[in-house]
């Protein structure tokens, strides 16, 4: 059987710092470091998201997502494995559910690019992930909860799921009642946006739950016309596109940036949803803004854009029965 393009182009994907670097005319610099920090949380990038960097530049905002370096192997104060309380708020293998009205599902520990700041970088997904045997039990949990209206797709990535299974499971969620939306969370229409496959689109439009797909953008460079392609495709299939960042000293920590981005993501027909604040897990501490400076953004991007363009600033703390809004 031939592969879908999209999962051709994931095998084909750089996972060495060395090949990256040298595909972007890059000196092969630190590369112990950057084996040692690969060992914590190995480099995956596939070539689409590795073309939208500019060559000859280290300092370049896409590359400084997914380049593992020593910076990472510094200890800081404050910055733990589980920041956000996931080990704690789990209560069955592959579920999660903090927030009334709406459970996670962590379907995959898969994901289409390894983001060096992501607050799962730590996670056990060994255990933590829903096996299709799991999958029944998360299903009866569901159905016993009635005040659940929205079920999460999560991760990892569950774009990475195959078509046909991920067909299968929606159709289970939407064979309960109460259930009103499916929303998915994805970064794979980002970093390869052939996986916006037409049958995912049928899956996801001929159904009675209204669909919503997040993607995870950080940065206007981000924004190629093969996404733009597939957010049209997505949008002329009835799925409502918003989209979430985290900010990120040294890839978008500026009012420009931000305001690029929010305009760009409205001109393809995503709506700016959440800019989240670092998550405070190990090895991710050099990404951190300091407050002053969020505090400045804020007020530069409530002047600059209209009030529909401003994503909602957010932090999520362990415990909370919310995002915190900052
Ligand atoms: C972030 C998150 C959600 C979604 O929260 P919204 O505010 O609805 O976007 C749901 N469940 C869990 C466990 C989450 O971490
Ligand atoms: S795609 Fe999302 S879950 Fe996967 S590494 Fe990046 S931020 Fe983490």
């Amino acid at each position: 059987m031939q592969l879908p393009a999209w999962q051709t182009a994931l095998a084909e994907a750089f996972n060495d710092p060395q090949s990256l670097l040298s595909y972007l005319q890059l000196k092969p610099e630190n590369l112990a470091e950057r084996q040692l920090a690969q060992h914590q949380f190995s480099l995956k990038v596939p070539r689409h998201y590795a073309e939208l960097m500019a060559k000859g530049d280290p300092h370049d905002p896409l590359l400084r997502q997914i380049l593992p370096g020593g910076e990472e192997l510094v200890d800081r104060a404050g910055f733990i494995d589980d920041p956000v309380g996931d080990l704690q708020a789990k209560q069955q293998p592959g579920l999660l559910h903090k927030y009334q009205g709406r459970v996670l599902i962590l379907t995959t520990g898969a994901c289409g690019v390894h983001c060096r700041y992501c607050f799962r970088r730590h996670y056990p997904y060994q255990n933590g992930t829903a096996t299709p045997a799991q999958w029944q039990s998360i299903l009866d949990t569901i159905r016993n909860q009635s005040s659940i209206q929205e079920v999460i797709l999560s991760g990892g990535d569950p774009l990475m799921i195959h078509d046909p299974r991920l067909a299968k499971m929606v159709a289970e969620l939407r064979a309960l009642p109460q259930l009103k939306r499916l929303r998915l969370h994805s970064r794979l229409p980002v970093v390869l946006p052939q996986r916006i496959t037409p049958e995912l689109l049928e899956l996801l439009s001929s159904n009675r739950l209204q669909s919503i797909m997040v993607v995870h953008t950080n940065h206007p460079n981000e924004l190629s016309p093969a996404l733009a392609e597939a957010c049209e495709k997505m949008r002329s299939a009835g799925i409502t596109l918003l989209n979430q960042s985290v900010l990120l000293k040294g890839v978008n920590d500026d009012a420009e940036t931000l305001v690029r981005l929010s305009e760009g993501l409205f001109e393809i027909g995503v709506l700016p949803y959440y800019l989240h604040l670092l998550d405070r897990v190990t090895g991710a501490g050099h990404f951190e803004v300091e407050s002053n400076r969020i505090e400045s953004l804020k007020a530069q991007l409530l002047q600059q854009l209209p009030g529909y363009l401003v994503p909602r600033m957010v932090r999520e703390i362990a415990g909370e029965a919310s995002k915190t809004p900052v």
